[in-house]
């Protein structure tokens, strides 16, 4: 049964979980209202999830909501920022019951683990296009941005890189393994976790960070340029997960895709190194997964280097919409 966008607000978007103090006024109103804490300066990011462009025709609604939120919080991460608020524009074919409670179910499961509100948005018809826009808080000046880095800081990544491109290529073929045979690959692809308190812990140690969405090598050049430096990346350190690993055992040309295919949503990060004990002890007490694959040079050039320590070329760095031989 089709429902009218007036339903559909009220029916999907207006549930709010835990209220927040700082909204004032949410969903319903021409705008909404919103009172930002004193002392800390708001952070805002947008995202766009277009289908068959960032999501296969046939991924679920569930998935669909959930990374349209989660690439968005993976942008706060990348800031160290809080997040607090969002708003949703969805452009649907045809406004689907089935379709919107398993969409707006993704979509809340992952705001309610951070206590955010949906505060507003717009709804229209035409072609599946998901637009999610975020804002939250990080203390005045505390921010991570892009520059920063110095010669010698150590360079590091959250989490594992490479399953979420794994499981694009399992999707589609170019991988002669059947994808339901690796759910966890999936989930990753699906419903990434975005490095929130990594990244809010990361303030005051961290030098500079970005998160990994277009590839580890072409976020980290992005980074590298920002801050006016090159690096030396060694290839054996490169964290990935057990099943990955499998997989580039048995298929070894699929390295290069690991480091330069997209949807990883892990923090890249860089470290002076007198701030590498505050790392470890914030490490240790929250079980942050931090690997340090690394270091941070003054030759502007991006390295990566294998187990001999001789330098690797690695071909395509990083998925990009308007590439000039597309
Ligand atoms: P207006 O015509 O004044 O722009 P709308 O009819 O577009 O108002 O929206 C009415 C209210 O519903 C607004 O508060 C708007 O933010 C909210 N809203 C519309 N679409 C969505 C959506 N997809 N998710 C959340 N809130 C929405
Ligand atoms: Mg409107």
């Amino acid at each position: 049964m089709p429902v009218t966008e007036f339903e559909l607000i009220q029916r999907y978007f207006s549930r709010e979980g835990q209220p927040r103090s700082d909204v004032v006024l949410g969903i319903g109103d021409d705008a909404a209202l919103l009172n930002p804490p004193a002392g800390q300066q708001l952070v805002i990011a947008i995202d766009t999830l277009v289908q068959g462009v960032h999501f296969p025709a046939n991924t679920l609604p569930y998935g669909i909501g959930w990374k349209a939120l989660a690439v968005n919080l993976s942008d706060l991460a990348a800031m160290g920022a809080e997040p607090a608020w969002f708003t949703l524009a969805l452009t649907l074919p045809e406004s689907s019951e089935a379709w919107l409670t398993e969409f707006s179910r993704g979509l809340f499961d992952l705001a309610n683990q951070y206590g955010l509100s949906l505060v507003g948005g717009d709804t229209t018809r035409g072609p599946l296009t998901v637009t999610v826009q975020i804002a939250g808080y990080v203390p005045t000046g505390q921010a991570l941005l892009r520059a920063g880095a110095g010669p010698g800081d150590r360079v590091f990544v959250t989490g594992s890189l490479g399953d979420a491109t794994l499981a694009l290529q399992l999707l589609t073929g170019q991988l002669p393994v059947p994808a339901q045979n690796y759910p966890g690959l999936l989930k990753r692809l699906n419903q990434p976790q975005p490095r929130i308190e990594e990244g809010r812990a990361l303030g005051g140690i961290a030098s500079c960070a970005i998160d990994i969405s277009d590839g580890l090598l072409a976020d980290l050049q992005h980074m590298l340029d920002a801050s006016d430096v090159g690096a030396e990346i060694y290839l054996p350190q490169i964290p990935y997960s057990t099943k990955a690993r499998q997989l580039l055992n048995r298929y070894p040309d699929i390295r290069n895709s690991l480091l330069s295919g997209g949807d990883d949503y892990e923090l890249c990060f860089c470290v002076a190194p007198d701030k590498l004990q505050r790392l470890e002890q914030i490490a240790a007490e929250n079980q942050f997964q931090f690997t340090e694959i690394g270091q941070v040079s003054d030759t502007k050039e991006l390295r990566c280097l294998d187990a001999a320590g001789q330098v690797v070329e690695i071909g395509t760095r990083g998925y990009t919409h308007f590439a000039k031989d597309r």
